[in-house]
Order: C-alpha cells, then structure tokens, then sequence
C-alpha cells in the first residue's frame, strides 16, 4: 500500500471511531437529560461547560493542539447534547397550537399566551390591499426589499431616531423572525458564541442552535429586576464571542433596560468588537426611558423591527433589519438563496401602513397592560412592572410552583398562557398577554380560581 493509502485508511479509521463516541456520547446526554428533566433542572449548566472548557484548554497545550479548533468542536458537542435534551420544552407556541386543538373540537379559549395585538391594522392597509392588483406589483423583485419602502423605512428611521440612515442601510424581510435568523445565520460562524440574556424569546436560541453557534445564557431574576450586571456579562465573553442579543422592551418580561446599564454593555460590545442584534420590534410599546440602540451608532449594531406589533400586522409577514450596508449585504445573500424577495404586494401594503398614526395602539396597549397589572397584583402574583411591550412575567408567592402543569390545568379551564419555561430557567413563572378588557378580565378571574384549587 502507498503511504497516502495508508494515512486515507487511517484516517477513516480514526473518523468512524469518532462517530461511533459521539453515538454513545449523545446516549449519555439523553440519559442525563432525562434525570435533568426528573430533577426539574434546566438543560443547560455553563458552570459545568465552563468547568470542561478549561480541561479541554489544558488538554490543548499538553497535546499541542490549536485551542481555537478545539473549542469549536467543543461547542458543537455542547449543542449537540442541548438539542436532545430539550425536546418537550412547553413554549408559547406548544400552548397556542393546542389551544387551536381544542378550539377545533368546539372548547371556547381565552388566548392569554399569544404574541399579537386583536385589534385591526390601520385602514391605509384596507385601501392598499385594494390597490395592489391594479398597481401593479407583484413581479420577482430586488431581494434587499422594493426602493420605495427601503427609502420610506430609512425616513421613518431618521425621523424617530433623527439619524442619517438611507435605503442603503434597510433590508425588508417577511418579519422580524427572519431578520434575527438572517442575522444570526450569516454574521456568525459555527462554533462562534452569542450571549442571549433570559428571560427571552426561544427563537433567538434556537437560531443560534440550528446554525451550530453556542449560546450563553445569562440569567437575570425577579430579584434583580430582570437587570443582567456588567460583571454576568464580561463572564460570558471569550475569544469566541461574536454578538450579543438585546430585546427591550422585552418578551416576556417588559423591562426596559436603564440607561447606564445599557450603555455599558454597547461599550463593552465595541471593546471585544462584539456584533449587537437588538431587537425592536416593541418599540412602538415602550415607556419614555427606552432608548434605540441605533442611537449609539455602533457600526456593528443590528436592529430587527416589524409591521407584526406597531401595525397589528402579524399575518402579513413584513419586517426589517437596519444596519450598516456590508451587514445588509452579507445577510441579504441568505434571503436571496431562500427567499428570492419579500412578496411584493405586501411590500406595498407595509409602505401604505407606514402613513397611518399608529399612536392609537399605542395607548391601547399601554392602558390593557395597565388594567393588566392591576388585576395581576389583585391576584397576589409577584412581578416587576413593566415598561412596555405587551405582556407581564409573574409568579406566584408559592415556592417550588411549576407553572407548566398550571398552564396545563388552566387550558382545561380554557385560558391559554405562557408557561416560563419557554423564556430560559424560568419554571415556576407564566407570560400573560395584555388582550382587550373584557376578554382579558374574563381570563384573570378564571386564572385567580383555578391557581385558587391549585396552590
Ligand atoms: N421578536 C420578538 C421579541 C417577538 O416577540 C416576536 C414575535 N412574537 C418576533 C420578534 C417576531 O415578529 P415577526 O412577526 O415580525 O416575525
């Protein structure tokens, strides 16, 4: 046998072996992630990843091996163990599609765990979808979004943010959840890290999960008023840490960050040269302390917005991301691959929407989320109040209370909620949602009588 055949039978040698220890490595995962689920502990335990990074560091300058590879291939096994062990995580979704199970079989449900405003979009999106046909759009369009609503977008951006933004810096995507996953996907390689602070939205790890990019949670608490602190985070960063996830107002929690805190993290963004994807989509929701994080002018800062929340326009699938025109440009390849362009009638609807005064929604959200709050403290639940958004993240004074079971139990009683384990390590919490009065008010005294015969 040559020498190359030699070395080519070796290595598939050495390749299959690999295979088969990473078949009896995932059994293992799957083994204590049942005895995980039993304990009701979370999946993750980055304390324990922490404790196995610095064995594989020192296994690196003993074997002589590049430390960066290792780490990658590292963060992918993690991955790989937090894939099969969160399989029956209850989301804000998993409740929703039973709840249209049971609407189906002719249970009458009060939908306190979606993620939508009931009212109407604006009439302007009545005309438009009337309009649309004879205008005439409806052709294979450019990918980053049709000009006339990249350049309307970019002045609706300067005028809220009184910045210098044009179409250059817009890209229209069919909602902000395909803007986070562009993000995400293209900005980062696999193996590259991104911090998320929980409570969050699940999708913004699971992006991250499917794309082979290691997520590091923070953990904030009630206690702490939902505030990650500047020491959690300078923790959470190493050599592979490329972004870091803002939401606020936040899903679930409502919180706004202060502004100092806020601040510190854009500063140690742009020390370890860190992408920032915040997240906006609330922000037509929010109180006066909020503050965009384009207003730092980050070169590195991605910012996700949406028709879904300010326009009632869940359904339509439109939003967009604003960032520097290189990042537009590298995300904007993924959306041609998949996507070709946004469906362009409603690119025209979404351009009509934007003359419509939206601040009427505002004020309902903000008075539903205050009658919210009011009947939640009647209730003797625990929670910060929030400063904007559309939801309230509470628990109840009972130690131990596992929320999942309650949302269970409650949608036998036909009210849907969040249950906390959806947002992080959050079990003994639920998202309500701040639906119209009376509907919401029905759901809150049946929700106060069946926590009443559960605790
Ligand atoms: N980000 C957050 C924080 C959300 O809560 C949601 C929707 N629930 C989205 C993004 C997705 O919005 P869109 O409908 O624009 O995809």
């Amino acid at each position: 046998m040559s020498d190359i055949e030699e070395h080519r039978k070796k290595i598939e040698e050495i390749t299959l072996e690999m295979i088969k220890l990473l078949k009896t490595r995932t059994d293992v995962a799957k083994q204590i992630g049942d005895a995980k689920a039993s304990l009701g502990m979370t999946v993750t335990d980055e304390e324990r990843e922490d404790a196995l990074r610095t064995q594989v560091t020192k296994l690196c300058k003993e074997i002589d091996l590049d430390q960066s590879t290792a780490l990658k291939f590292l963060n992918f096994l993690f991955n790989e163990s937090v894939k099969v062990q969160s399989d029956n995580k209850q989301t804000h979704l998993s409740v929703f599609l039973k709840a249209k199970e049971l609407e189906e079989q002719g249970k009458e449900i009060i939908h306190l765990e979606v993620g939508e405003p009931d009212f109407q979009p604006p009439k302007e999106v009545k005309t438009a979808l009337a309009e649309v046909y004879d205008k005439g759009y409806g052709k294979y369009g450019p990918v980053k979004g049709i000009t006339e609503l990249r350049t309307a977008l970019a002045h609706h951006t300067n005028q809220l943010e009184n910045d210098d933004y044009d179409e250059e810096n817009i890209m229209v995507c069919p909602g902000a959840r395909f803007a986070v996953y562009l993000a995400i996907t293209t900005l980062l390689n696999p193996g590259d890290e991104v911090i998320v602070i929980e409570p969050a939205w699940p999708a913004y790890k699971e992006c991250a999960l499917n794309a082979g990019i290691k997520v590091r949670t923070i953990k904030t608490t009630l206690e702490t008023r939902w505030e990650p602190s500047i020491d959690q985070i300078n923790n959470a960063i190493n050599g592979n840490t490329k972004m870091i996830i803002l939401n606020y107002p936040n899903n679930p929690t409502g919180k706004i960050l202060p502004k100092k805190i806020q601040d510190n993290i854009i500063e140690i963004a742009r020390e370890y040269d860190l992408y920032v994807l915040s997240d906006e989509i609330y922000s037509e929701y929010a109180n006066d302390d909020w503050k965009s994080v384009l207003l730092y002018g980050y070169e590195k800062s991605i910012i996700t917005k949406s028709f879904s929340k300010s326009h009632a326009m869940t359904g339509f699938r439109i939003g967009y991301a604003i960032a520097e025109p290189s990042i537009i440009e590298k995300m904007s390849k993924l959306q041609a691959l998949s996507l070709t362009n946004v469906s362009e009638p409603i690119q025209y609807v979404a351009l009509e929407a934007l003359n419509a005064d939206t601040s009427e929604n505002t004020k309902i959200i903000k008075s539903r989320l205050d009658a919210l709050k009011e009947s939640t403290k009647d209730i003797g639940l625990e929670f910060v109040e929030p400063d904007g958004s559309m939801y309230l993240f509470a628990r109840t004074k009972h130690k131990n209370f596992d929320a999942t079971k309650f949302s269970e139990k409650l949608l036998e009683h036909g009210v849907a909620i969040a249950p906390g384990e959806g947002f992080g390590d959050y079990k003994e919490f639920f998202r309500i949602t701040a639906i119209n009065e009376p509907r919401l008010m029905e759901g809150m005294t049946i929700l106060d009588t069946v926590l009443k015969e559960t605790v």
